[in-house]
């Protein structure tokens, strides 16, 4: 089934330049992109994004670097969009990636992991529309 995910390029591969590097990924890994925007998430907008992990030890962290610098967020669409995008960016943690992922090529830390993938169709569609309208999904 064609399905939809949603993706954001982090503020560290977008600070280190990576973002053309990895629009190319995916785009050659047949994703076709039907959304997309660059902005810079405020730490409100990080902390609301990434809130169903308030609880963690990590979440200061992740909104502060979040909101770090500039984001590409997109929607994507492929048959089987989420599965095969979460194989495509690799494991969250760079050190546990397959060779070829795009966090092994460009994650630098668990933290610091270049990339987000949306984990289901319910969070794609959450996710794509935080930041999307209807009017700019095509
Ligand atoms: P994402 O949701 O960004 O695609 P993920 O689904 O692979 O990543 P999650 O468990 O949802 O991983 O964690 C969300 C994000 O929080 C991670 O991508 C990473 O940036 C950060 N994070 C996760 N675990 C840690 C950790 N142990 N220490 C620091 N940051 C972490
Ligand atoms: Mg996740």
């Amino acid at each position: 089934m064609i399905n939809r995910t949603f993706t954001m390029i982090k503020p560290d591969a977008t600070l280190k330049g990576h973002t053309g590097a990895i629009l190319k990924i995916i785009n050659d890994a047949g994703f076709r992109i039907i959304a997309m925007k660059m902005t810079h998430l405020s730490k409100i907008k990080a902390a609301q994004f990434y809130e169903v992990h308030k609880e963690r030890p990590f979440y200061k962290e992740l909104v502060e670097f979040m909101s770090r610098g500039p984001i590409t967020a997109a929607i994507l669409e492929k048959e089987n969009a989420v599965e095969e995008f979460r194989k495509l960016i690799g494991a969250t943690n760079p050190a546990q990636a397959d060779e070829g992922t795009i966090r092994k090529l460009f994650a630098t830390s668990v933290g610091e992991n270049a990339i987000h993938g949306s984990d289901s169709d319910d969070n794609a569609r959450i996710e794509s529309d935080f930041f999307f309208s209807k009017l700019e999904q095509f």
